[in-house]
């Protein structure tokens, strides 16, 4: 077969220099830009520290590792193609590394037989250049990092151990290197030559399998070891403390701060922490509950007290009974609740709907809430002497995006959670995906994470990554520049079409229409719970409901006529 390179445009197009992110992309993987003269630097360092046997494994490791990274590209890049350009691949992206020429000389391989052979052709291999500036003229071969890159693509691409190996090297005094590829087996002395690619997938698979582990260990351990709350950062950690203060006393706790930023996690660590953690740990959600119901619920019903109440029941207030009660979202209480709320706060019983009796019950209260409790007081929506009695210990837990660092955690955590749950073994995230974690802007705060990593892991292919489009898959490609055909830096025209905006324009609708629109359907979708619909759309529920009123006043005074008016409106 003729051995010419196919085009490498499909490869130049890998390349991206996103320079105001600080970050250079092949692909999914992260590059850097290094001076060779600092890569000789510390490869003389290594050479006289660890002595040349021990630098040279290094480095054919991490020759190794480029070239297993570069791989995926084979099979991303030209799925369909014939054989011999998919495996070009790999010696074009060499290349386009700037590692040396490469010219291939003979090929032939058949992957289902397991048959490989190649000799190639190296001109100004970098690393021989860098060899004999610092050593002079050798007796062997020194061009590791490269010998390692053609191993570990072509072992990869091949599914089995692949040794290059130098038959003339630049670095010993000839005008090029020369390099032959075989199955390790077949060459004489490939035993000796193991040393260099020791089998690390045992210990991956241990690994994962230790990931495993801990994920289900995090799951059994109390919260109070730092099972469910992860977080390292000052923001996250004062609340934290705060939060291990209180705990051991009887305190009313009050948590505040955005939906999703995990105040029921918050509040279950809280309870592990008391001495209350052998008790039970009761959690009503507040906004949940339709106001109709929400009494009956906390305080329990007695039989007959309604059409409907058939047996007696105890609500949730006795069934935390010595342990604790989480009133989540308290701010969408009723206010006929909020009254009997009060009472049993001030008095420590309960009675139920329809019942004549009082109860003792011994319950500690955590209540929580994203909405601000003294604006709702304000608005005639919560009871003044409610508040004050919620608010004796408040403690605000920050959201995801004032906790940058706790991201990479959160998500690692997470990462192990659902390849447990989900059986599946992904083997982290591509550093690209890790990059758009950090900058997303997260309005749903830690269970948006939570719902992205999910998604990621069933996206993501079996012993693969987690790339950044299994975790936001209708995102445009943030793409600044790559290399045009002459290898000089130009900008990619657009990939993706904005085709959702550009149907909206079509479509005529005015943005209050489209809004209003949207709005609907994120109710529709919530079943009604205003709650669940604000953090659909990124608001806070009084954000929604004040759009909505916005709405209403200016849809009721507005006569069709007017409408029609409008160029385009439907
Ligand atoms: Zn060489």
């Amino acid at each position: 077969m003729s051995l010419k390179f196919p085009p490498n445009d499909d490869l130049r197009r890998l390349l991206r220099f996103e320079p105001d992110s600080g970050a250079i992309w092949l692909g999914d993987r992260r590059m850097v830009l290094m001076h060779t003269a600092a890569l000789a630097a510390l490869r003389q360092d290594l050479i006289n520290s660890v002595g040349p046997e021990h630098a040279r494994r290094l480095l054919t490791r991490m020759g190794y590792a480029s070239g297993l990274s570069d791989a995926e590209y084979a099979k991303k890049t030209r799925p369909g193609e014939a054989m011999q350009d998919s495996f070009m691949v790999g010696p074009q992206l060499h290349m386009l590394e700037g590692a040396a020429r490469v010219t291939p000389v003979k090929l032939s391989f058949d992957i289902q037989a397991g048959q490989f052979y190649a000799d190639f052709r190296w001109d100004h291999s970098w690393e021989a250049h860098a060899h004999r500036q610092k050593f002079g003229l050798v007796d062997e071969p020194s061009c590791w990092t490269l010998l390692g890159y053609a191993s570990g693509y072509t072992s990869a691409f091949m599914g089995r151990l692949i040794l290059f190996k130098e038959t003339l090297c630049a670095a010993c005094g000839a005008d090029h290197c020369q390099i032959i590829g075989r199955p390790i087996e077949e060459w004489p002395d490939g035993e000796a030559h193991r040393v260099y690619f020791t089998d690390d997938s045992l210990m991956e698979k241990m690994e994962a399998l230790q990931l495993q582990v801990e994920a289900l260990k995090s799951t059994l351990e109390p919260a109070s070891q730092g099972g469910q709350l992860i977080g390292k950062s000052t923001a996250f950690r004062k609340a934290y403390t705060l939060m291990q203060k209180v705990a051991q006393t009887q305190a009313t706790v009050l948590l505040t701060g955005e939906t999703g930023v995990g105040k029921e996690r918050f509040a279950r660590a809280l309870h592990e922490l008391s001495n209350r953690a052998d008790e039970p740990f009761v959690a009503v959600n507040c906004a949940a509950l339709p106001a109709e119901l929400i009494e009956a619920e906390l305080f329990g019903v007695e039989k007959g007290a309604y059409t409907g109440a058939h047996a007696a029941r105890a609500g949730r207030f006795e069934r935390a009974d010595g342990g604790t009660l989480l009133l989540d979202e308290v701010g969408e209480m009723p206010l006929a609740a909020q009254a009997k709320l009060l009472r049993v706060l001030q008095e420590g019983e309960i009675e139920r709907v329809g019942g004549e009796t009082t109860r003792k019950v011994n319950v500690r209260l955590v209540a929580a809430t994203n909405v601000d409790l003294e604006q709702a007081v304000l608005a005639g929506r919560f009871r003044r002497d409610l508040m004050y009695r919620l608010n004796v210990y408040p403690i605000c837990i920050p959201p995801l995006r004032e906790r940058k660092t706790d991201i990479e955690p959160l998500a690692q955590g997470m990462l192990a959670r659902f390849c447990a749950l989900h059986g599946k073994r992904v083997l982290g995230f591509e550093e690209r995906a890790l990059q758009a974690l950090q900058q997303h802007d997260w309005p749903g705060n830690v269970r948006e994470l939570e719902n992205l990593v999910e998604r990621g892991v069933i996206l993501a292919p079996q012993a693969g990554m987690v790339e950044v489009e299994h975790l936001f898959p209708n995102q445009p490609d943030a793409v600044q520049t790559s290399l045009d055909a002459h290898g000089h830096l130009a900008r990619l025209p657009s990939v993706q079409d904005d085709d959702l905006s550009a149907r909206i324009l079509d479509s005529g609708s005015s943005l209050e229409e489209i809004e209003g629109r949207v709005l609907d359907h994120a109710v529709a979708r919530a079943r009604g719970n205003l709650s669940e619909a604000a953090r659909l759309l990124g608001l806070t529920r009084p954000q929604l409901a004040y759009r909505q009123k916005q709405r209403q006043s200016s849809a009721a005074p507005a006569p069709a006529a007017d409408r029609k008016s409008e160029p385009g409106a439907l």
